[in-house]
């Protein structure tokens, strides 16, 4: 080679190396983008009193905060937090809001600093297309939310923003709208719905709260129900709940603690896995029923 072959050579050298850069940074961030994709999860909060017990509850919420990789922030449903229109919060540091009564002062004494995510509640409202998702500066975390998520990540590290639930919208809208979220999972994003499944405050039999191994006749109908429609991946009969008999309508008195589950389904991918966990009926009429989806 000569002189000028070798400068020519040489000139070209950058672009094959950039060229190769920038095939194997794609490739890279292909694989990345695979194996970093979050899972998603929805958790059976129960009573308040979780957030301080300590149970096999809590045990499982701590379970699956070690299994999966550690978020870069969390968006979080919660059941507590209905609103007419979809709004995040948005500010720096959401205060702990302690949104129950008639609870011991050690519950109202418990402070979960974790910070806010201002960018992400913007990126959020710039994603969703469906409706216009208002940016909130007033709300902060509920007990839906810091009582379970203190378990998954006790240090409050993780940057959390909830989502509220539009009060005046179907089954089908809060579906729609999780799907819309789905690409924020390949951004290290922990979406996580907070409810119950089977929530009917009213029929619950307060002397049997510490009794894990009960439900009532209607409660274990409907909860088996939902379980197999869910395993399935028959989501249909799930956003009609409405249509699924009395079991159901007891299970579900009023949406807000069962909506949450439809923001996990509406992003659950077609070859994903769900797997259940703390799969059990308390005091009669409440399931603490949760579940993970699995990124494939
Ligand atoms: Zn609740």
């Amino acid at each position: 080679m000569d002189r000028t072959d070798f400068l020519k050579t040489l000139a070209l050298l950058p672009l094959t190396v950039a060229g190769m850069k920038l095939n194997y940074l794609h490739k890279v961030s292909d694989s990345l983008e695979k194996s970093d994709e979050m899972p998603v999860l929805f958790l059976g909060h129960g009573s308040p009193m979780n957030a301080i017990e300590e149970n096999e509850f809590v045990r499982g919420f701590r379970q699956v905060g070690t299994s999966i990789p550690k978020p870069s922030a969390i968006i979080c449903i919660s059941a507590h937090w209905e609103t007419k229109g979809t709004y995040v919060t948005a500010m720096d540091h959401p205060k702990t809001i302690h949104d129950f009564g008639g609870f011991p002062k050690e519950l109202f004494e418990v402070e979960y600093p974790a910070p806010g995510d201002p960018g992400l509640a913007r990126e959020t409202k710039e994603l969703v297309k469906k409706t216009q998702v208002g940016l909130d500066e007033k709300w902060g975390l509920d007990h839906g939310a810091w009582s379970v998520i203190k378990h998954l990540y006790p240090k409050a590290d993780v940057p959390v923003i909830q989502m509220s639930i539009d009060y005046t919208q179907p089954a089908q809208y809060h579906y729609d709208l999780a799907k819309e979220l789905s690409s924020l999972r390949k951004k290290g994003m922990l979406i996580i719905g907070s409810g119950n499944m089977v929530h009917n405050l009213g029929m619950l039999a307060w002397d049997r709260l510490q009794d894990s191994e009960y439900g009532y006749d209607w409660a274990l109908e409907a909860s088996t129900k939902m379980k197999q429609y869910i395993l399935n991946g028959d989501f249909k009969p799930l956003i009609n709940f409405r249509n699924q008999g009395r079991a159901f309508d007891l299970a579900i008195p009023t949406p807000e603690h069962y909506l949450p589950l439809i923001y996990a389904l509406g992003l659950k991918g077609e070859k994903e896995k769900i797997s259940l966990f703390n799969d059990k009926a308390l005091a009669g009429s409440l399931t603490m029923t949760s579940l993970k989806i699995d990124a494939v």
